[in-house]
């Protein structure tokens, strides 16, 4: 199946995501431009936001807005115990 050079833009930028290939890269696409634009234009921003605005607490690592993240501002955590996004767990939910 040949797309227009658009389309194909946004298949191979979907691959960048774990666990997509080229098949499932194709759905997503052909989804978002058939049946859900108003979804594309929310996802895009979405993306864009959150790339622009989150990143890493100087602390420990873990995302955040801010520089230091809302866990090691509060004064009652314990500075001795440093939880690590890779560390298996999901820390900050
Ligand atoms: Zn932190």
């Amino acid at each position: 199946m040949k797309f227009s050079p658009a389309l194909e833009n946004l298949i191979d930028a979907l691959r960048c995501l774990p666990s997509v290939g080229p098949k499932s890269a194709q759905r997503m696409t052909l989804h978002l431009l058939e049946r859900d634009r108003e979804a594309a234009l929310t996802l895009a921003a979405a993306l864009r936001e959150a790339v622009e605005k989150v990143g890493h607490c100087s602390l420990c690592r873990n995302f955040t807005e801010l520089d230091i993240c809302e866990i090691c501002c509060d004064p009652r955590r314990d500075k001795t115990i440093v939880c690590r996004g890779d560390a298996g767990g999901r820390p900050g939910y």
